[in-house]
């Protein structure tokens, strides 16, 4: 039985203590949290693991030096301590990363006002940032970023926060809930609930996506993790329209070619437009910039970058590195994604709070939106204890309980991992591991996603050595990390694999189509999947490919205007 179907005959028509909505990065941690602490734990998911805005993010675990800004101080201490915690349970997805903040004469602000916000940043997190920042001379500045534009640079910020695969730290936390017992299940998403005669929410009806066909889990209590959905499932668990909780705002990132935009940090941008802080990161052979910050009140399944959000992003990166100029043809990909925010009107968009907010609903369901992925493990342990509430108000019996432990358990890559963060070590045992079939930027790769799991997919390819092969000649991803995401890591679709266990669908000149058929021929022998579903989930990775691309669609109409017809 495959990885997946066992884990839905577990919550077919069975009861749990707890029921999460949504696989994201806060119900995953919910049902992480819960799990530790021994109470039976089911997770339904419609999709995939992180395929709303958990892979969407900027790919930060960060304090947010720009909230310091809008007095939000205990959102950056809670963040900044959050950051040293996730370093230390997941240190191969959680590193330092090293940021520029350039200062110059035509700013708002003076040097030594962003001094003090420096220092009240590294102060926040007590002084255990992974360095404490200091200032750049102009001269330093420009050494330690040449690209950056030199007509009116002063000088720099140096500062510390941390990158993270936001995919993987959400899958990481879903394993580790599975680890401790709970039931995951991937694409199966709920359509009703179901309530008990005095209204109250005991479970609900959801849809076996793959297989077909529904199914009923009942629960003690339910949260709601639902992300950008959460005011349509909550409409319908409350049995009303009700008011919106949330006022999401759409961020999109564009990726190109480090050699394009050749940073040498994280550079903090303030936009020549609108004042609004963004950032150049460099990631691998890439560089990302981003993030825009719009209202938006369309359709959350279909959020996609459009061509004002390239032009903003492309603008800012032309005014800050003027001698490396983007051009439409250098962005390689885009991803777009919803913050679900909690509504505040009377604001800009940009400055709505990231706080989160927790509410026990009147039917007993736990709702919980807001926050960040920074801040993930902290909420989930405010939602189990308010789902405790829950359990307890109706006497629903559970077995006795335990410490969670989240701040400290490892997450699973991370278990074994060197006390000394010796990843050159690491890397050396995958390469010998794989029995030399490995080389060095494979092994390398594997470290960095998949942590000390990196030696068990060496161990793997060791055994079948067609396993070892690469899915394209010049990109470090090879069959066996694919194999391990359908057999080990709850992957179940194409999209699944080439979007958010490997990071082809952003990373790979081509997105990843060029090798979509090979792995996908790979996914059918593991998964058992008909020559039908093959042809059908190679459709539903081109589309997704193609609607990251739209923008290019508004980009050649535009040209294909006739003269004179320009607005
Ligand atoms: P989601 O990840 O959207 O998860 C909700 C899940 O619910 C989805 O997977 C969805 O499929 C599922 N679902 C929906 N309906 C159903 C149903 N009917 N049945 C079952 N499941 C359902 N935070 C940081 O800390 N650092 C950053 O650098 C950062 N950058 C950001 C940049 C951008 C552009 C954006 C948009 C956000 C950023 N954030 C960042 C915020 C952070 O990404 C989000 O707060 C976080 O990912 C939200 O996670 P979530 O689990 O609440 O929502």
């Amino acid at each position: 039985m495959g990885q997946r179907q066992a884990h839905l005959s577990r919550v077919r028509d069975a009861t749990f203590d707890l029921l999460v909505i949504g696989g994201g990065i806060t119900g995953a941690g919910v049902a992480r949290d819960a799990a530790r602490r021994g109470l039976r734990v089911a997770l339904l998911e419609r999709s995939d693991l992180a395929s709303g805005t958990s892979s969407r993010s900027s790919k930060l675990v960060h304090g947010g030096l720009r909230y310091l800004e809008m007095y939000e101080f205990s959102l950056v201490f809670e963040s900044v301590s959050e950051r040293r915690v996730l370093m230390d349970i997941a240190p191969h997805l959680v590193k330092p990363l090293p940021f520029v903040f350039p200062i110059f004469k035509s700013m708002g602000k003076s040097a030594a006002i962003i001094d003090i916000g420096m220092w009240l940043y590294d102060g926040l997190s007590l002084f255990r940032s992974p360095k404490i920042h200091r200032r750049l001379s102009k001269k330093a500045t420009r050494a330690a970023e040449p690209a950056l534009r030199r007509k009116g640079l002063k000088s720099a910020e140096l500062y510390y926060d941390c990158s993270t695969d936001d995919s993987r730290l959400t899958l990481e936390t879903a394993l580790d809930a599975t680890r401790a017992g709970a039931a995951v299940v991937t694409w199966c998403p709920v359509e009703s609930f179901v309530h008990d005669d005095r209204g109250r929410v005991t479970g609900v009806q959801a849809r076996d996506a793959i297989g077909g066909g529904s199914l009923q889990v009942t629960a003690g209590a339910v949260v709601l993790a639902a992300g950008p959905w959460t005011d349509d499932l909550r409409s319908s668990a409350l049995g009303e329209r009700s008011r919106p909780l949330l006022r999401p705002t759409k961020g999109v990132h564009v990726v190109v070619a480090r050699a394009r935009l050749p940073v040498k940090h994280a550079v903090v941008m303030v936009h020549p437009e609108d004042e609004r802080v963004l950032f150049a990161l460099p990631w691998g052979e890439r560089t990302y910039i981003g993030t825009t910050d719009t209202d938006w009140d369309g359709d959350p399944d279909h959020v996609a970058a459009d061509l004002a959000d390239v032009d903003y992003l492309i603008a800012a990166s032309g005014h800050f590195f003027p001698d490396h100029p983007l051009h439409y043809d250098d962005v390689i990909a885009t991803w777009a994604g919803l913050r679900p925010l909690i509504n505040q009107e009377g604001v800009h968009e940009s400055q709505v709070s990231r706080e989160h907010q927790v509410d026990v609903e009147a039917n007993g369901m736990v709702t919980v939106a807001g926050g960040k992925l920074t801040t993930y493990r902290r909420m989930a342990a405010e939602v189990v204890d308010r789902a405790m509430d829950v359990l307890r108000l109706s006497t629903w019996e559970h077995a006795p309980l335990r410490e969670a432990n989240t701040e400290r358990e490892p997450l699973p890559g991370a278990v074994g991992w060197p006390k000394d963060d010796d990843e050159a070590q690491l890397i050396e045992d995958i390469m010998a591991a794989s029995d030399g079939r490995f080389d060095e930027a494979v092994a390398t790769a594997l470290a960095g996603s998949h942590g000390m799991i990196g030696i068990d997919v060496a161990v793997l390819a060791a055994s079948r050595p067609e396993l070892a092969e690469r899915l394209l000649p010049e990109r470090p991803e090879v069959l066996a990390a694919v194999e391990w995401a359908a057999t080990r890591e709850l992957a179940a679709t194409l999209d699944d694999v080439l979007q958010r266990r490997l990071p082809l669908f952003f990373k790979d000149s081509d997105q990843g189509l060029g090798c979509a058929e090979r792995v996908a021929d790979h996914l059918a022998g593991v998964l058992g999947w008909s020559a039908e579903r093959r042809r059908a989930e190679l459709e539903t990775y081109r589309a997704q490919v193609a609607e990251s691309r739209a923008w290019r669609l508004e980009m050649q109409a535009r040209h294909e205007q006739p003269p004179g017809d320009e607005e």
